[in-house]
């Protein structure tokens, strides 16, 4: 069922998922199996070996395209992998411009692994389209971007940035991992790539890893594939159901999510202990309307200013339902301190550069009773 007119919800459920040919099985089985009877020399049911090819991993693969409105998607052993696989479109001499500001495990394979084989990398600040358009050279291939930004939730006009890519022939790849693809659909605005982690939002349930390159060329269904095959980063059948099953019900988690992000955004910018909020939701953010424009709703994301360490960490030791860890994207509300954790790696200049302070907080809201997580960060801010 790949019906484009179904609304998304329907196509989450159904997309690449027909109930099971032998049996009925509503559920796409798990086909652990790593190798296929053939019936004679080159008779075979479509499937050889599961490195090139497994129903289970066909049905995601179906689902995630739908969902992004691409022409394939393929599906890698996490996010890492994903990126790493369309790296390998490039070759030496390439050049690659990246966001300035994405996830940290991007520029840290870019520049400690990537760089080896002679592709080079820029680093701009992609809210300014300009700065793509300023930073391409006849070599570039490739404009990697991420929106809105991990921690500060600056944002990026996908299709800006698309016409300017296009205008001279380059790619343009958008980790979609923050928004998902109910938020934000970025082919729709002209991205050429959608890449997730779908660790986060799309599994939700921060029991899997996982990652997904979404194309809309025949050219990337050939080469992603072929990548599947060759370097087998591939996802497992049994992570590849577990976030079948994730994505049934990601468009009420997102609805959810976003309900108590917004509570969350507004009880946190209205608290005399914080000083700051970062939520593309609140009209004061400075691209509220661009976020209004190429997002469907805001997400669950907030960044907010405690001032110092000290105050960040008085906070962050008090919370009770909220649970202090790195990553995102589950039911359960995560809080991280990022100079600390996820943004440790960079050092303390080019933190300062993105406007990460010490006492900078992020949450990643989650679908708890949105009443608690407020009682919750009431008492915890309390001891600031
Ligand atoms: C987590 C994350 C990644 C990396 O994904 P893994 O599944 O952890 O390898 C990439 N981009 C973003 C935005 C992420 O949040």
């Amino acid at each position: 069922m790949t019906d484009k007119k179904h609304g998304f919800a329907t196509r989450a459920i159904h997309d690449g998922q027909a109930p099971d040919p032998l049996t009925g099985a509503v559920n796409v089985p798990i086909y652990l199996t790593s190798t296929y009877a053939q019936e004679e020399i080159g008779k075979h049911k479509g499937y050889e070996y599961s490195r090139v090819s497994n129903p289970t991993r066909d049905a995601l693969e179906e689902n995630l395209a739908s969902l992004e409105g691409g022409t394939s998607a393929h599906v890698f052993a996490s996010g890492m992998a994903a990126i790493m696989a369309m790296i390998t479109m490039f070759r030496s001499g390439d050049h690659i411009i990246c966001g300035e500001n994405v996830y940290g495990g991007t520029p840290r394979l870019f520049n400690q692994i990537v760089t080896r084989y002679g592709i080079e990398f820029s680093y701009v600040d992609t809210s300014d389209p300009e700065n793509v358009r300023r930073a391409i050279r006849p070599t570039t291939k490739l404009v990697h971007i991420e929106t809105p930004t991990n921690p500060i939730m600056t944002l990026t006009d996908i299709r800006a940035v698309a016409d300017v890519c296009h205008e001279k022939g380059v790619e343009l790849a958008v980790d979609n991992t923050f928004m998902s693809p109910y938020f934000q659909r970025p082919i729709e605005l002209g991205a050429d790539i959608v890449m997730h982690s779908t660790t986060k939002f799309l599994n939700g349930h921060s029991d899997g890893l996982g990652g997904v390159l979404v194309g809309t060329r025949p050219k990337h269904k050939e080469d992603f594939a072929f990548v599947q095959k060759c370097t087998g980063g591939i996802l497992s059948p049994f992570e590849c159901w577990m976030i079948l099953r994730g994505v049934k019900t990601l468009a009420v988690r997102m609805r959810q999510h976003e309900e108590s992000g917004r509570k969350v955004a507004e009880f946190l910018a209205g608290h005399k202990r914080v000083q700051k909020v970062f939520y593309p939701g609140l009209t004061t953010h400075p691209q509220h309307e661009l976020a209004k424009k190429q997002m469907s709703g805001f997400g669950a994301l907030i960044s907010f200013e405690m001032g110092s360490l000290e105050n960040a960490n008085a906070m962050l030791k008090r919370v009770k339902v909220c649970t202090l860890g790195e990553s995102l994207g589950g039911v359960e509300t995560l809080i991280s301190h990022p100079a600390t954790m996820t943004h440790a790696a960079i050092g303390a200049e080019a933190r300062t550069k993105l406007g990460i302070t010490d006492g900078l907080v992020r949450i990643s809201v989650g679908i708890e009773d949105g009443d608690d997580l407020l009682a919750d960060l009431e008492q915890a801010l309390e001891v600031v």
